[in-house]
């Protein structure tokens, strides 16, 4: 059986309070409403609230993840967060890839090798994003984007390494714009993304692997995401700064 896996990614949004309200309001509901849900739930805060945030979730299922980390390990590099700082507090976990990184921040190949190299090195687990931008898909070339974001990145690893990543297929197109892929469009990527990982990597592997869908994900549409044999959970971003919103995709 795999991991079904629901992370929300909170982005820049959330402060102190909301943060702290979100997590504790949401402990509280599942635990009066008795909501068992047999599922990795993973949040992901700011940097400045994941030591809080970790600390709040002590001894609950749920995880924490980082948004971000720096690609080196440690020195000048004014205004960064390393691997071994968020370790330090009790990270283990780690957004990489994400298309806003990619489009705002400039991350490109080598300095996503340089991101998994490190995360890796501190034993995180890495939660991977992949997906096509409109254009890409409008030619019909999603396939051989998502194909070669992989191969430069997840697949320069050793299969031993794979038991650390989730992947997440975001399609861009898709992302805080309110357009869902079809579950049929995030099927057939799914199912083509675990193929590349049974080609590379052998049954074992592809048949553990949790693949995400991220994309306008709401709690209308998270069931029928969620009922694809292939689609594994999802990482929700706008919908998951409404608790009650993300309880239902969580329930999905
Ligand atoms: C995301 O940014 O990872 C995301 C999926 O955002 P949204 O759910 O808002 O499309």
């Amino acid at each position: 059986m795999r991991k079904k896996v629901v992370i929300a990614n909170w982005k820049m949004n959330y402060d102190f309070h909301d943060t702290t309200f979100f997590i504790r309001n949401f402990l509280k509901i599942v635990f009066e409403r008795k909501i068992n849900h047999n599922k990795e739930i993973i949040l992901a805060p700011s940097f400045p609230f994941l030591h809080i945030s970790n600390q709040i979730l002590q001894g609950t299922t749920l995880n924490i993840a980082a948004q971000n980390i720096h690609h080196k390990d440690k020195g000048s590099y004014t205004g960064e967060v390393s691997a071994s700082m968020l370790k330090s507090i009790g990270i283990q976990k780690v957004i990489l890839g994400h298309s806003e990184r990619r489009e705002f921040f400039f991350e490109k190949k080598n300095i996503l090798l340089e991101k998994m190299k490190i995360a890796l090195k501190y034993n995180f687990n890495i939660i991977f994003c992949v997906g096509e931008s409109l254009y890409e898909r409008s030619n019909n070339q999603q396939f051989k984007t998502v194909e070669c974001q992989l191969k430069e990145t997840v697949f320069q690893c050793p299969s031993n390494n794979i038991k650390y990543f989730y992947i997440a297929y975001e399609p861009i197109w898709a992302i805080g714009t309110g357009k869902t892929a079809t579950f049929e469009q995030a099927q057939t990527m799914h199912e083509f993304i675990r193929s590349l990982f049974l080609e590379k990597y052998g049954e074992s592997v592809s048949n553990k692997i949790s693949i995400l869908y991220g994309g306008s994900i709401n709690d209308l549409n998270a069931k029928d995401l969620f009922s694809q044999k292939d689609i594994d959970g999802g990482l929700v971003g706008n919908s998951s700064l409404q608790i009650e919103k993300f309880l239902k995709i969580v329930q999905s």
